[in-house]
């Protein structure tokens, strides 16, 4: 019931929400400049978790100081080892909190339990393979006649980074992990629908993470991300989230010549062979869209199923949209939680309104769900749309929740060029037991990430980024150590 819910959210945030909830900047926690805050709130029920400095560009540039600070006076001469050293201790403490910090999740996302968890398997792993990849030697050394010629990488010193609301600590993992690494330090902003699991983070790691070297603005995109990415004295700037913001932010930057990584929206696509078993089909294609309640950039949104499956599989997904437990994320017996805000959830219903004038029709969702229990959440039922034109904005764009649009096909070469007709390459997938049709597949999918016969599974050595408008640059991998570092040669004349 709804008090049941309620009792236990109020109970979780006693235990967990941080004490600290302004800004953290040069090892200190500050208010803003400006004396105001803005509440961060619990999807599920609606109420305030915490009240958190709204930080503005007075604050970005006592952030940057701090950083520039910490890095000339003491990380840029910290070695690999002792870097290596902090970033091992950030991982182990992270595993430590790991169940506390899920809760804190779930809490401020409205993301399961046990999606939370990954999280925090995933955050520690992150701080991990950074830690490892620091070793590998990425300089090299050249000698010709009367010559000797070095290259080495360097830090740029104090890089930005703005993340998303979908995957809070996680994001801030893959950016700060590399970060740290390379040698920089680092001003960061959470997106402000969730920014408590960092501030926790930095409760956590304070002791380990030497003054000035991380610093968490808090605040809104744009009076506390944009003076970020329009600073002077930032020289890199990392961002995760929309594609419109993400061009605002490559825009801004082209005034300082700042290098950009960007990690943009996607509109992915599933692609079902007719060998395909309709049984297993189902499950990753529900895994696909509905995990983390289709606030995933790589979910699998568009799906092409072959016509000889196609009723078999439809039929399953049915069944599998209309058999997830729809409620309190805190519970373990739960499948999907809420969406992370309301203004997200009217952003889903204007898409599903859209694609009802478009003649789309509901196989299974379509609105919120049908329980007084969840009536204060930001809760939105498993959805299946068929009969839509590909060109239509429910198919074209990013709708971020669990919404799955459906498209038959028989032609191999049609199906691809739709497939590929959005201005988004974030990821594919292809369902099949036919080894070729697998490789063939994911050759033609024009994208950065495929998965055969899964989804979502993603393991640091595989770099993930986007194709085409899904963004620059990628993450999880030695890769990402380039975006981080920039280049010098060095030539000795021995004359
Ligand atoms: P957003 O792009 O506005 O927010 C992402 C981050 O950027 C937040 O930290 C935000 O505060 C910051 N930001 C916003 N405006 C900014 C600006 N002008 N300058 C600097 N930073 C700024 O995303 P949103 O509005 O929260 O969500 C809108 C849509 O974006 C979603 O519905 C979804 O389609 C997409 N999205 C994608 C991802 C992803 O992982 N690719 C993540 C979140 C949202």
């Amino acid at each position: 019931s709804k008090e049941t819910i309620l009792s236990r959210h109020r109970e979780a945030a006693a235990e967990v929400v941080p004490d600290h909830t302004q800004m953290y900047i040069g090892g200190e926690w500050q208010a803003a400049a400006s004396g105001e805050t803005f509440d961060t709130l619990d999807p599920t029920t609606g109420e305030v978790l915490a009240s958190v400095a709204r930080g503005g560009a007075e604050d970005v540039d006592r952030a940057v100081e701090a950083a520039w600070e910490a890095f000339d006076e003491e990380w840029a001469d910290t070695t690999e080892s002792e870097r290596q050293a902090v970033l091992l201790e950030i991982a182990d403490r992270v595993e430590e909190h790991a169940e506390e910090l899920a809760k804190l999740e779930t809490l401020d996302n409205g993301k399961t339990l046990m999606e939370a968890r990954i999280d925090m398997g995933s955050t520690a792993e992150q701080f991990r393979y950074f830690a490892g990849a620091i070793e590998i030697d990425r300089g090299q050394t050249e000698s010709g006649d009367g010559y000797h010629g070095q290259v080495i990488k360097e830090p740029y010193g104090v890089v930005g980074q703005i993340i998303p609301w979908n995957f809070p600590l996680t994001m801030a993992s893959w950016k700060l992990a590399p970060a740290l690494a390379a040698g920089n330090c680092s001003v960061i902003k959470p997106a402000e629908q969730t920014p408590l699991s960092l501030l926790r983070l930095m409760e956590i790691v304070g002791d380990v993470v030497p003054d000035g070297v991380v610093n968490v603005v808090t605040g809104y995109g744009e009076e506390a991300g944009e003076p970020i990415s329009t600073h002077e004295d930032v020289r890199k700037i990392a961002f995760t989230g929309s594609t419109t913001v993400g061009k605002q932010i490559m825009r801004n930057a082209a005034d300082t010549v700042t290098d950009v990584t960007l990690e943009l929206g996607g509109k992915s696509p599933i692609v079902v062979h007719e060998d395909a078993d309709p049984h297993e089909a189902v499950e990753t294609i529900a895994f696909a869209i509905f995990a983390n309640t289709g606030e995933c950039c790589e979910a699998g949104s568009r799906l092409f199923v072959h016509e000889d499956v196609a009723d078999a599989v439809l039929e399953g997904l049915q069944g599998a949209a209309e058999g997830m437990t729809v409620g309190d994320p805190l519970d373990e017996e739960t499948d999907l939680g809420p969406k992370v805000s309301r203004e997200q959830v009217e952003r889903t219903m204007e898409y599903l309104e859209s694609a009802k004038e478009g003649g789309a029709e509901f196989l299974a969702g379509g609105d919120a769900p049908d329980d007084e229990a969840l009536e204060d959440g930001c809760f939105v039922a498993p959805t299946l749309v068929e009969g839509l034109d590909h060109d239509h904005e429910a198919v074209q764009e990013e709708i971020f929740g669990p919404v799955l649009e459906v498209f038959r096909w028989e032609d191999y070469d049609e199906m691809i060029e739709l497939a590929n007709d959005v201005d988004y390459g974030l990821a594919g997938g292809v369902i099949t037991n036919d080894i070729e049709k697998a490789d063939r597949t994911a050759r033609d999918i024009e994208a950065g990430y495929i998965w055969v016969n899964t989804w979502h599974e993603m393991s640091p050595g595989l770099p993930y980024g986007g194709y085409k408008q899904s963004g620059i640059g990628r993450e999880m991998s030695v890769d990402t150590l380039d975006h981080y570092t920039q280049t010098k040669s060095i030539k000795y004349g021995l004359d």
